[in-house]
């Protein structure tokens, strides 16, 4: 799968600036339940991100190991790829 170009896609991503915090992991020690609530923020503001379809398709291509992307969690992704295969 060809990943598409960032280029065209990132500049509308809802998640760039002020939102960014929730996509990845922080550097401390997160409590699952911090965590769960984490995703599900992130989450939300993918399911109404214009580039939903682009980030993911590009998360998947590149097999992206860290962090929300496309409104699916790295290990979301990963289960996404076995059923693909
Ligand atoms: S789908 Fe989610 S992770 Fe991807 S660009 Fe949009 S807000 Fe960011």
């Amino acid at each position: 799968m060809l990943a598409p170009s960032r280029d065209t896609w990132q500049p509308r991503a809802l998640c760039r600036g002020n939102h960014s915090h929730l996509f990845f992991p922080p550097s401390t020690f997160e409590r699952k339940d911090e965590r769960e609530r984490r995703e599900m923020r992130a989450k939300a503001i993918c399911r109404v991100c214009p580039v939903r379809e682009e980030c993911l398709e590009t998360a998947l291509a590149i097999r992206e190991p860290y962090g929300i992307w496309g409104g699916l969690t790295e290990q979301e992704r990963r289960e996404y790829i076995l059923r693909s295969v």
